[in-house]
């Protein structure tokens, strides 16, 4: 368990690690960065930092020797980095929750053999593996590179049978996955912690909105069956305990319906905080990012209860540029990520809107 004053170092220095090393912050812990890049917003807010390769042994080796526990904000670690702080520092989550959530294959196969529904899915290595693929999946289907998609890169939707050699080509032509097309009704998620013995706090599942691939508005409550809702969360419950999982993480499920009942089958799981939580900053007991932070320090976990009905949405490239309307809004909340140049796609910053339940 650490004890306040102690660091607690993060691998990556975009707005999740910033918005972490904030909440450590209010508990009296110092953070420490480790991040490539010189601009990263976490160096803003945090006690210290390293700018270096994620493969730099050496700086790996200084970082570790900073740090009392280290902790991730992107699921891309290198498995040798992992693994060479791992022996120096705790690492939390550990190396087993990156292995399986890097590799969309072994994720897949990890959720099924849980007994927990996903889509129907084969292994592709290469171009006749994607035409023995598509003759058991059938179409349409999803073709996703195994390793490095995030925010729908990566990945491409097939319609018809002429569509393979281009789609192949449009992954790059490395290890994938085919997946069967979910005509999903909505798309929601579960975020959750663990701690080491097995305490586990859900928080109310949250419904998501795509625009571009990349999340533009999560609500809760989402719109959502008790039943399946409780399937949700138990699902992401023991998605934790399998992988021995300590700090927060999400679970992405796609939402269907049968016979008038909502079902829920997994997408995706993060090893993370995710964005998808970040309305708890503002609209829960106790927000996503104060809640890793326990659960890595192995302090108690906090009261996930919602305050009330929240949205979230996510203030992308020049959105960001009507900051001082927000701040002005009655029951806004604005987040901003301390990020210099406005790009296209990129999240500059979030707001949350929450609306109290008496
Ligand atoms: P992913 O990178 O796997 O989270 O996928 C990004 C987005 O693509 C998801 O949020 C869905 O909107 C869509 N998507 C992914 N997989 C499927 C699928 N098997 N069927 C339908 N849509 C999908």
């Amino acid at each position: 368990m650490l004890i306040p004053g102690s660091t607690i170092g993060i691998l990556g220095g975009g707005q999740l690690g910033r918005m972490i090393a904030l909440s450590a912050a209010q508990l009296g812990l110092k953070t420490f960065i480790l991040c490539p890049d010189k601009d990263s917003p976490a160096f803003q807010v945090s006690d210290g930092h390293i700018c270096a390769a994620y493969d730099d042994a050496e700086a790996l080796d200084r970082f570790a020797a900073q740090v009392d526990v280290v902790t991730y904000e992107f699921e891309n670690v290198p498995l040798a980095t992992a693994e060479r702080l791992a022996a120096r520092v705790p690492l939390r989550p550990g190396a087993k929750a990156l292995a399986i959530t890097q590799d969309r294959l072994l994720e897949k196969t990890f959720v099924r053999d849980l007994g927990i529904g996903t889509a129907p899915f084969a292994a592709v290595d290469d171009f006749e593996g994607l035409q023995a693929a598509v003759a058991v999946i059938g179409l349409p289907a999803v073709l996703k590179t195994r390793r490095f998609g995030y925010d729908g890169k990566g990945q491409v939707t097939i319609r018809s049978g002429d569509d393979l050699l281009a789609a192949w080509h449009a992954i790059g032509r490395q290890p994938a996955i085919l997946e069967g097309f979910i005509a999903f009704q909505r798309e929601v998620s579960v975020v959750g912690a663990r701690r080491a013995d097995d305490a586990f706090a859900a928080y109310d599942v949250t419904e998501n909105v795509h625009r571009e691939h990349i999340l533009h508005l999560s609500k809760v409550p989402a719109t959502l069956q008790p039943d399946a809702a409780r399937d949700a969360k138990s699902i992401a419950c023991r998605i934790a305990s399998a992988l021995d999982y300590v700090g927060v993480m999400a679970v992405e499920l796609f939402v269907g319906s049968a016979g008038g009942r909502d079902t829920v089958i997994v997408n995706e799981i993060a090893p993370r905080v995710h964005n998808s939580g970040h309305w708890t900053m503002d609209g829960a007991v106790t927000s996503q990012f104060e809640q890793h932070v326990r659960a890595i320090a192995g302090w108690p976990l906090g009261d996930p209860r919602r305050l009330g009905r929240a949205e979230m949405t996510n203030l992308i490239g020049e959105d960001a540029e009507q900051w001082l309307p927000l701040l002005a809004e009655p029951g806004a909340h604005l987040h901003l990520y301390g990020k210099d140049e406005a790009r296209a796609g990129r999240k500059m910053g979030h707001v949350n809107r929450l609306w109290l339940e008496d």
